[in-house]
């Protein structure tokens, strides 16, 4: 017999047990529940003070809708933590993990809406504001709270279970929850190899990321000229990079699988080599749903021309100099400092 909203909703308060398992049951792997409190502002001012957001421009819009979650939902109770997982096995490493198969976005947009259907079968006036990865929201700081994982000294968010293999999206509520998840301990200890391995040394302090000398940013993010001390230290990576995540202890061993749904594609098996020689047409068909469409054709071939002045060689040269005079100027400069880089100018 179905139960009544007034049975399951008393005083606006909803069952945390019911909540998880609608989110379970709407493919996240990893689910927390926060009281939805306003979060510290000096971490977030202080970095943008310190200018380590590059050009992410959104980071510095918005503030007080990042840091209040009632803000953004009048009344705002509590905030639901989602997590998928994605696949760590290893893999050429021009394309870091995450972005190998269905760009998450889809993903946690897709369950959400599913999810926000199933709690408003709890509750029907709940309203909520949901965000992955765009909106109003800080993620990694919400998922600690709710028990989700802690935040490594890499800026990461970790789990006992899925390592810091996984994406984040978050769902303000304005109900509250009859039982809330504790904050998760921060378990590095003395543990630095993540600070130690940067290539760019792009962490100033622990858990503080210089997205100036971030190669993930400057991959993913920056359509304009990489500069020439990160560019030195791209090696293999043409999307993405991996390091600090790769020496994490709590990455090695017997973790729970990444969710088939997000299974690498294509693209995200290819070489340095194979991505510099795509046709646009190629790009499109293969790069279509994946996070790699963020950074677009041109931004792509720039990336690997750039990878392969660092790890290609005399095979690699017919390609770059073709590319050299590619109308694209950002990939002809590439090519040309490729081709400078493995000494065929
Ligand atoms: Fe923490 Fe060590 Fe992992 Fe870095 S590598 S996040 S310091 S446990």
């Amino acid at each position: 017999m179905a139960e009544s909203t007034e049975f399951r909703t008393q005083d606006g308060v909803l069952p945390a047990a019911e909540v998880r398992a609608a989110a379970l049951a709407c493919g996240f792997a990893l689910v927390g529940l926060a009281p939805a409190e306003p979060l510290d502002s000096r971490p977030l001012v202080d970095w943008l003070a310190q200018g380590y957001a590059a050009n992410l421009s959104a980071m510095r819009r918005r503030i007080e809708e990042r840091l209040d979650p009632a803000v953004v939902v009048p009344g705002a109770r509590t905030v639901l933590v989602l997590g998928i997982p994605y696949d760590a096995g290893v893999a050429p490493a021009g394309i870091a993990r995450y972005a190998r198969g269905r760009d998450y976005h889809y993903a946690h947009r897709d369950r959400m809406r599913k999810l926000r259907g199933r709690l408003r079968a709890i509750d029907p006036s709940l309203r909520t504001y949901a965000c992955v990865d765009s909106g109003a929201a800080m993620e990694k700081a919400w998922a600690e709270r709710a028990g989700l994982g802690f935040i490594g000294k890499n800026g990461l968010v970790i789990s006992r279970g899925h390592g810091s293999w996984f994406t984040l999206s978050l769902m303000v509520l304005d109900r509250g929850v009859d039982a809330y998840d504790s904050p998760h301990p921060r378990l590095c200890g003395d543990c630095r190899k993540c600070l130690d391995a940067c290539p760019t040394e792009a962490f100033p302090a622990p858990g503080v990321v210089d997205a100036r000398r971030c190669l993930s940013y400057h991959t993913v993010e920056n359509h304009g000229e990489i500069p020439a001390e990160v560019r030195a230290k791209l090696g293999p990576r043409v999307f993405g990079c991996d390091v600090c995540q790769e020496v994490c202890p709590f990455n090695q061993g017997d973790l729970s699988p990444g969710d088939p749904r997000q299974a690498p594609r294509i693209l995200g098996h290819m070489r340095a080599a194979e991505i510099a020689a795509l046709t646009e047409a190629q790009f499109e068909e293969l790069a279509t749903g994946t996070p790699m469409r963020r950074i677009r054709y041109d931004g792509l071939r720039r990336n690997a021309c750039l990878s392969l002045g660092l790890i290609g060689g005399e095979k690699d040269q017919a390609l770059l100099g073709r590319l050299a005079n590619d109308p694209v100027s950002s990939v002809a400069e590439a090519a040309s400092w490729a081709l400078r880089e493995i000494g065929m100018p």
